[in-house]
Parts: C-alpha cells; sequence; structure tokens
C-alpha cells in the first residue's frame, strides 16, 4: 500500500514549488489507489503561525489536492502536526540515547560560540563542527542539554535516488548533528525521521535542496533499527534568470493564481511539467490523465525555468477547453470574480453567456471582465469608445439598424438577425462595418466585443433595442 506525504512548514505562503512537491506525491498516491499524508512540520516556533497553516490547508483544498490524513481529516497515525508530537520525539530520543546511539549535550551556547569565533580567527575559512565534547561523558547534572547524534566517524551512506540515481555521501564530513532542542522541540532531520517512520511512509519525494539532509536522515533510521523509505529528489523550479524562483520574480504562491483567476486544473498541469514528461512535447493534460501517466521513471534531473508566458497559455487551453473546464465549473469559478465587480449573477445566466468567452478568456478574471456589459444596466461606456462611435454621424445608421431588428421577431438565433440587417445593408448600399461599431458601442460600451450578432442574441431583443436607442440619444448629444 502507497503511503506518500507532504510535510510543508507554515511559515509563509505556499510557493509553487511546494505544490509541484504535493502535486508529485498526490499524483503517486491516486494512482496507486494509496493514501496521502499531509503533516504540518510546525517546530520553528518563531515562524510558524496558525494563518499560514491555514493558507497551506486553503491552497491545496482550492487546487484539489485533497489529503487522506491529516488537519481536519484526522487518520489513524496522528496527530498530524509536530507541535503535537513532543512525546514520541522524546521517547525516540532516550531509545537512541539507551542504544548508545545518541547522547546528551550540556555544551551551551555561549562555550559553542566561543569555540566556533577561536577556530575562525586562525582560520577564517574553516567551518565550525561540533567536537564531540560531551560523547563519553558519563554524569547528568541537573543543566539543560540537547540530545546529539553520535556520527560515524568513517564509512559512507549509499542510496538509490529515485531519480538521481545512487548517491554515495561519506560521513567524515558530517557531525554529531542536534536532535532536540533543550526545549524538547527535536530539529528537522530528526522530527522528519521520527514522523515518516511512526507514519509508515514508503516513499519520501521532496525537492532536491532537501538532498543534504538525507544522508543524516539515513543514518538516523539506521540507528533507530527503522526501515528507510524510497527517496525521490525533484529538480528545482528557477526563475528565468537561473535564480531560485522567489516573489521577486511575480507571483509564486498558490493563491496568487487563485486571485488572478487561473484555474486550479491548469496550476496543477503546468506545475505537473516541471521535472515530469509524457508523451514528449505535449503540454495540456486534464488531473485524470495526468494521474494515468504519471510516474517517477520520467521525473528528470534538469532544473526547469518558470515561464509566466507558457503558464498563462496553459491557463487559457484550460479555460478554452469544455472537457478541462465544464460549463459548471467556469460559471462557478467566475461568479465570485463577477460578485467582486458588483454583479451578482446566476449560474444559470453565466453559462448561457460562456460562448461569449469561452476562446477569448484567458483567466476567470479575463472572463469576467468580458462579461460585464451583459450584466451592467446600463454598461459601463470607455470614454474614448464614446467619442470615437457615437457621434452624430452616427444616428441615421443606427437607427436603420435598430428598425430592422425591432421589425425581426427571431432572436433565438443569429442567422435571422444578420440576414435582416444584411438586406438591410444591401438596400442601403452599406457595409456592416459601417454600422458596427457604433452600435458595438452602444450595446456593450467598448470598442471590442464578442461577434455582433452573438451579443444581440444574448442581450436579447428588449436588452438590446433600449441600449441601441440610448446609444441613439447618446450620438445625437442628447
Ligand atoms: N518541512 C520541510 C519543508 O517544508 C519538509 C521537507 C521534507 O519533505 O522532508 O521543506
Amino acid at each position: 500500500m502507497v503511503r506518500v506525504r507532504f510535510a510543508p512548514s507554515p511559515t509563509g505562503y505556499l510557493h509553487i514549488g511546494g505544490v509541484r512537491t504535493a502535486l508529485f506525491n498526490w499524483l503517486w498516491a491516486r494512482k496507486n489507489k494509496g493514501t496521502f499524508v499531509l503533516r504540518i512540520e510546525d517546530t520553528d516556533q518563531e515562524r510558524s503561525t496558525a494563518a499560514s497553516e491555514q493558507v497551506i490547508l486553503d491552497s491545496l483544498s482550492w487546487l484539489g489536492i485533497d489529503w487522506d490524513e491529516g488537519p481536519g481529516k484526522g487518520g489513524s497515525y496522528g496527530p498530524y502536526k509536530q507541535m503535537e508530537r513532543l512525546p514520541l520525539y522524546k521517547e525516540h530520543a532516550e531509545k537512541l540515547i539507551s542504544a548508545g546511539k545518541a547522547y546528551r549535550c550540556y555544551c551551551t551556547k555561549e562555550e559553542l560560540d566561543r569555540q566556533r569565533a577561536e577556530l575562525k580567527a586562525k582560520d577564517p575559512k574553516a567551518s565550525f563542527r561540533y567536537p564531540g565534547t560531551c560523547r563519553h561523558r558519563k554524569d547528568q547534572p541537573d543543566l539543560p542539554f540537547v540530545v546529539r547524534f553520535v556520527m560515524p566517524e568513517s564509512g559512507s551512506v549509499t542510496y538509490v535516488d529515485k531519480v538521481f540515481g545512487e548517491i554515495v555521501t561519506p560521513n567524515h564530513a558530517q557531525q554529531d548533528f542536534v536532535l532536540l532542542r533543550s526545549d524538547g522541540i527535536p530539529l528537522y532531520n530528526f522530527g522528519a525521521v521520527v514522523d515518516d517512520h511512526t507514519m509508515d511512509i514508503g516513499l519520501v519525494a521532496r525537492g532536491r535542496d532537501h538532498m543534504v539532509n538525507t544522508p543524516p536522515q539515513i543514518l538516523l533510521y539506521e540507528a533507530m533499527g527503522a526501515k528507510v523509505p524510497e527517496l525521490a529528489h525533484l529538480p528545482m523550479m528557477l526563475a528565468p534568470s537561473g535564480e531560485k524562483l522567489s516573489k521577486r520574480h511575480g507571483a509564486v504562491s498558490a493563491m496568487d493564481y487563485r486571485d488572478q483567476g487561473y484555474s486550479p486544473h491548469a496550476v496543477l498541469n503546468y506545475l505537473s511539467r516541471f521535472g515530469w514528461s509524457a508523451d514528449g512535447e505535449r503540454e495540456v493534460f486534464s488531473i485524470p490523465e495526468l494521474t494515468e501517466a504519471f510516474s517517477w521513471e520520467r521525473v528528470g534531473r534538469g532544473d526547469g525555468k518558470f515561464d509566466a508566458k507558457k503558464f498563462l497559455a496553459i491557463d487559457h487551453e484550460h479555460l478554452k477547453t469544455p472537457a478541462l473546464t465544464p460549463d459548471a465549473e467556469y460559471a462557478a469559478r467566475t461568479a465570485p470574480f463577477l460578485a467582486a465587480r458588483g454583479l451578482i449573477v446566476s449560474e444559470a445566466e453565466v453559462i448561457r453567456t460562456l460562448p461569449a468567452v469561452r476562446d477569448r478568456a484567458q483567466t476567470f478574471v479575463e472572463a469576467a471582465d468580458k462579461l460585464d456589459f451583459f450584466f451592467r444596466e446600463p454598461p459601463v461606456f470607455d470614454d474614448k469608445a464614446k467619442a470615437k462611435f457615437l457621434v452624430p454621424d452616427a444616428v441615421a445608421k443606427l437607427r436603420g439598424f435598430t428598425d430592422v431588428l425591432a421589425a425581426t421577431a427571431d432572436w433565438s438565433l443569429e442567422a435571422p438577425l444578420e440576414e435582416a440587417v444584411n438586406a438591410w445593408l444591401a438596400a442601403q448600399s452599406l457595409q456592416i462595418k459601417d454600422v458596427a461599431q457604433a452600435a458595438r458601442v452602444a450595446l456593450t460600451g467598448r470598442s471590442a466585443s464578442p461577434g455582433l450578432f452573438q451579443v444581440l442574441m444574448m442581450l436579447g431583443r428588449e436588452t438590446s433595442l433600449a441600449r441601441l436607442e440610448s446609444g441613439i440619444a447618446l450620438s445625437s448629444g442628447a
């Protein structure tokens, strides 16, 4: 039974790099009908906040990355927040001490700082390693202590990464690292290993920036007599400049993309392509297709560069394609952006107007903007468009256009409207371009809109004729 986990620290927003890690684990769990565990690594008490934990939960929920065990879900391996698991870390630390694999260290921070400063004074380039002062100490004074790991002085750790292949790391470069602080809070390596072991995690997949932590973690599993999980490290997502992707490079949090009106499926689709590929150059996938196609064998080692344009293009593909974004979902995701513009519109009404934006809107925010005129009475007029097209010269043509439409009975399709208008244009020796822009501005307030006859049909007879009459009045300077 596949058990994988995502273990974010609640110290800020959920970075899209973190989402990619969550996604690969989740896809693997879903593909194998396994379990996806969400664990909150909140041991950095200074930086962890409840608000940021909530952002993680909200981001994953919006993305549709659902967890089987974790906060709000429970599960038989809980609790799922590290600060609620402190007794467990203490228990495992004590077992390691009894087995001679760890020891209590009473060196104070001041002492260690002094030793570090002395070393640096001698050799500014040297990196300080704990000299093992308390390794063989037998007494147990009533003083604060940390628990340190007994690092083997020779030998090496070898593991076969599912992405990077065989990795060999000599032990001599490592130090007796701290497992537990004097306040009983574990450091990352120890907390993660105790949890992955006790939560029965069979495969650990995370960013390759964590590869330095893997050898000490493997030594810990071995010292605990625990099975080492399979390991997969993922290539990094970098900024176009090759730097680490951060806020300076634009939107990097999952919530930014929600607020910009991206489809969560498109976000996952785009992120899936960082490190993973299938079918050669294929870019667009539905979530079920990703789940089906995902495998660690197809994860590559090369870091990927973030490309905002491509991301937007993938979002556009998802919004264009009803199989990827069905009407009801499109309407439900657009409605909040219409509401933010003060337009409270039923799902059925939005669905009716979707053909006008399907191909044109790259995001749901754009869709709300493009649909605004359908639902606002009167529409908002673009000043430039009004000044250019709703002018006295347009009055006669708008009058004729309006009259011929008023005389047309069937507004249920575009064709009867178009035929009637074409007959009138022919009789007047006019072309559609002679009246289209003025009519468009009268109907939508803008000089760019969906097709004129589509707009007429969707607005309906009554609204269209009323807006054209107002347009005539505006054109004649009334
Ligand atoms: N809390 C760690 C992080 O957010 C988890 C690393 C891991 O997956 O082991 O980077």
